[in-house]
């Protein structure tokens, strides 16, 4: 298979390719309000009510006409009388006449005929006529129905991400049930002959399986169904049968190691195996340079680095935008700024390179063990990753640098 040296392309235009050859999902389903956290919605929602559905009252006080509040101040005190009470929940049916008030408390429904509510320090609290100690505009403290929204106005779009807030809202309109896309389908396959799973011994020569694991998490807090994940020998057949085996059901499938160009860097034969053009190989960055795109049938193959730190960069820089492309969730979009090294870092960058930071107020703090592609230990507590040009020189503390918020 042809492994011969291809000149690196940038980031960018890897980014650009792979996602003019993702398509956005189409298939929606039905979500009730206790799933529907993360994901897209398939439809638009239209407020089915005013919201607030009546008039409210933003305080505790006094529900009044404001033209009765006329020359009211603290030496002179304008008596109403009081003819009634209502609470938040509560509904007082009368109209408030000339000369009148209703106690109001918090949420509840202003009467008929008040156009204001005066808080009750403003008043003697009174309990059959109350004294008002200031005058009141038309409408003061007076939350209209429909403030928040209109009935029939597009609370909600399709293709919108639904996060906390937007449950909220879709709760706020009494809406139980949703429309939303499918989850993207993913699997995960890692490779590597020396790679076994959590909880068997660990005997010479052999390492843990960290990525499967990474890789999957990572998937599932972008909101991917992860059908399946398992460990592949460096045996090109095993990972071909593997993937075939689950192409069909998944919209996307993510390998680990096996993409460089040693003897056992099987992914090259696997994608000429199963017929796979590549799409790209190798990105101009560093870690995380050897990355193979393709697609089998209508799955997208992003077969990654095997080191743990590479592939974390390459799930980042690669696998999400992806993700972007086959959801539409704005949220996965790249959330870049800069930010102000808090301290000096003192190699060099001929090619681009991405650097484990954590990032708060402002401030780039580069671990003093940066650690190498194949640690995964110092990826702890990195909260964003420093993005180095190519062709830079050593970092000074202070230097101004673009960030990737993770
Ligand atoms: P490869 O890309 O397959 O050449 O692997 C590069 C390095 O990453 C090697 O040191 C592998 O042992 C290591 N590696 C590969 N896959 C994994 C994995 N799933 N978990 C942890 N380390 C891995
Ligand atoms: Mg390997």
């Amino acid at each position: 298979m042809n492994k011969e040296i291809t000149k690196p392309l940038q980031l960018e235009e890897v980014i650009r390719l792979i996602q003019d050859q993702t398509d956005i999902i189409t298939d929606s389903e039905k979500c009730t309000l206790d799933d529907v956290r993360g994901r897209i919605l398939a439809e638009d929602i239209i407020a089915p009510h005013d919201q607030p559905p009546f008039p409210r009252s933003p305080f505790d006080g006094y529900a009044v006409r404001s033209r009765d509040t006329e020359g009211a101040g603290q030496e002179t005190p304008v008596v109403l009388e009081v003819i009634g009470e209502v609470d938040a929940g509560g509904w007082f049916g009368e109209t408030v006449a000339p000369g009148q008030a209703v106690r109001i408390m918090t949420g509840a429904p202003i009467p008929e005929g008040a156009d204001a509510v005066i808080k009750q320090e403003e008043t003697d609290y009174g309990e059959d006529r109350v004294r008002i100690y200031r005058e009141m505009r038309d409408h003061q403290n007076y939350i209209f129905a429909g403030e928040d929204y209109r009935q029939g106005s597009v609370l909600l779009e399709k293709g919108e991400y639904i996060g906390p807030v937007e449950v909220g809202i879709l709760a706020s309109a009494g809406i139980c049930e949703v429309f939303v896309q499918r989850k993207p389908r993913a699997v995960v396959i890692s490779t590597g002959d020396e790679i076994i799973y959590p909880g068997q011994p660990l005997t010479a020569g052999k390492i843990y399986d960290s990525n499967l694991y990474t890789i999957v998490n990572q998937l599932k807090d972008w909101n991917v169904d992860v059908i399946a994940a398992m460990h592949s020998s460096d045996r090109a057949e095993q990972a071909e049968e593997m993937i075939r085996r689950y192409a069909n059901a998944a919209d996307l499938i993510v390998t680990s190691g096996g993409v460089s160009v040693g003897k056992k860097d099987i992914m090259h034969e696997v994608f000429s195996m199963l017929g796979i053009d590549r799409i790209f190989w190798k990105v101009g960055m560093k870690p995380g340079a050897a990355v193979l795109a393709g697609k089998f049938g209508n799955t997208v193959i992003l077969s990654l680095s095997g080191n743990p730190y590479a592939a974390y960069v390459d799930l980042h820089m690669i696998v999400r935008p992806t993700l972007s492309r086959l959801t539409g969730n704005n949220r996965l979009e790249m959330i870049r700024g800069t930010a102000v090294l808090a301290n000096g870092y003192d190699r060099k960058s001929p090619v681009r390179r991405f650097i484990r930071a954590f990032v708060q107020d402002g401030k780039a703090y580069i671990d003093g063990h940066t650690g190498g592609n194949g640690d995964i230990s110092s990826g702890r507590h990195m909260n964003a990753m420093i993005d180095v040009p190519s062709g830079s020189g050593e970092l000074m503390a202070g230097a101004e640098v673009n960030v990737i918020l993770l």
